[in-house]
């Protein structure tokens, strides 16, 4: 293994950790209250290997193909494994089968195609509801449920036997500040946390927005390229 990537790695995840502990305390809270979740998508297992040489356990993916190989050859290391992409729901069963969170649930279909997953493969899942922040109608396919429906889909993974409701998951909308797409995200949170009391988690903010995430509240922060570097381009 490459020495120099090692290195790399490294100092990136200490500039990054630096950088969640530092928008924790503008904000005054405790910068222990939030989770990073490195989202390594299009990079090799070698590389998740050494960032658990480096001490993180939570690694995101967002496509299944990648997720379920990957998950396979690092089995019994100890990974929490978070699923962040859209979910189809003919996947859904499968995604089941390895992964442990599941942030991007989008509609009541998708929380019962899960369930049925975590039925067959005897687990239990941790599920968030991925709301649109984007303004107007779901134009560009960024996912999310409309705020409006949120409340429905939370209720169909609480009333599902074996997924647990943590909280809510968002992405900020492309090209706009994303501070107040955040507050509306911790909001629906807590309106979603008066009525299901551990669903306290906020999934929000990566590597371009983090700190406006945290401030907004965010509890995990999904975070790629700042550690991992630019991807290279989309297959
Ligand atoms: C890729 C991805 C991230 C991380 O994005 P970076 O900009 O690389 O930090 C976070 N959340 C989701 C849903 C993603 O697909």
């Amino acid at each position: 293994m490459s020495r120099a990537r090692t290195q790399e790695l490294r100092s990136r995840l200490a500039a990054v950790r630096a950088g969640i502990a530092a928008a924790a305390e503008a904000a005054g809270r405790d910068p222990t209250d939030v989770t990073l979740v490195v989202v390594t998508k299009t990079w090799p297992t070698s590389d998740i290997r050494r960032l658990l040489d480096l001490g993180v356990v939570d690694i995101a993916e967002n496509r299944h193909q990648e997720a379920e190989r990957k998950a396979a050859e690092l089995a019994d290391l100890g990974i929490t494994w978070h699923f962040v992409g859209q979910v189809q729901s003919n996947k859904a069963v499968r995604i089941a089968a390895y992964a442990d969170v599941v942030h991007s649930v989008d509609s009541v279909r998708v929380a019962q195609r899960l369930n049925s997953g975590a039925h067959r493969h005897d687990r239990s899942l941790d599920c968030l509801v991925q709301v649109s922040l984007d303004p107007g109608v779901h134009q560009d396919g960024r996912g999310g449920v409309a705020a409006a429906d949120v409340a429905e889909v939370a209720d169909a993974i609480a009333g599902a036997g074996l997924l647990r409701l943590v909280g809510v998951m968002g992405v900020a909308p492309l090209g706009a500040d994303p501070h107040p797409a955040y507050e509306k995200l911790a909001a629906i949170g807590k309106q979603i946390q008066a009525v299901h009391g551990h669903a306290s988690w906020v999934s929000a903010g990566m590597s371009g927005d983090f700190a406006a995430a945290i401030s907004a509240g965010a509890t995990h922060v999904r975070v790629g390229s700042a550690i991992l570097g630019e991807r290279p381009a989309l297959r």
